[in-house]
Parts: structure tokens; sequence; C-alpha cells
């Protein structure tokens, strides 16, 4: 799941976080809640038994209900792992030829099998890490 397809923007948590994670705390309803799992359950309902509530943009204080999703923790880290292997999956020599190609970044990107944002990264010629 790229972050190109998610709706709207992220909308940050700005109250209490959590200091190791990060994750937004609020109170509600005489619990404390970690803020995307309060959002989530007002949005998409009770989190079934056994899942977690997860994020598609990887923002752990974001509360913007239409970035949330349920699934478990296992799912979190592949979809972790998927979003990393990105910045993996292109060596230098490709990020080159990235850089010269001139067809619209959309094809490149589909070509390359990454984001169009990461299209336009490359071709802006930022720092490029293996
Ligand atoms: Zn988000």
């Amino acid at each position: 799941m790229s972050a190109e397809h998610l709706p709207g923007a992220c909308k940050l948590f700005a109250g209490a976080k959590h200091r190791r994670t990060g994750h937004g705390l609020k109170w509600y309803q005489g619990r404390l809640w970690y803020a995307h799992r309060l959002a989530a359950h007002l949005a998409l309902g009770v989190c079934p038994p056994g899942l977690g509530c997860l994020h598609k943009c990887g923002t752990a204080s974001c509360v913007n209900a239409g970035h949330l999703y349920y699934g478990d923790q296992r799912q979190n880290n592949q979809d972790v792992k998927k979003q990393r292997g990105i910045y993996r999956k292109l060596n230098q020599a490709q990020a080159d030829s990235i850089r010269v190609d001139t067809r619209s970044m959309r094809v490149i990107a589909k070509d390359y099998n990454i984001s169009s944002g990461m299209v336009s990264h490359i071709k802006a010629g930022r720092q490029w890490q293996t």
C-alpha cells in the first residue's frame, strides 16, 4: 500500500504522545486510548478480537481514520518491510538511468515498480542511498 493511494493527508495527533511508540494518547469514556485506536473505533467500529489497529501510512501519530485498518501485527510487519523494500529495490545504476529517462514519471514509476514520488525524488538528484 503506497502513501499515494491514501485518502487525504495524515492527520497528526496534537496531544500527548506515548514516549516510546509515538502514538497519540487520549482519554475517552474513562479509558486511556491510543488516539489512532480511538479514531478507528469511532470510524470503523469495534476492533475485532486478536487484531490491532494499524496505519496504512506508517505514521504512528496519524489519526486520519482513512489511514487506519484492523489487521494482525504480522501483516503490519510485512507492510513495513514492503515500504522499506522499495528503497532497496533500486541500485545506483537504475537510479542513474531513471534520472536521464525522458518518459513521464508515471511510466517510469510503473516500469521500475516504484511510486512516481520516488521517481521525482530520484530525478531531483537528491542524494541516493542504497
Ligand atoms: Zn496517515
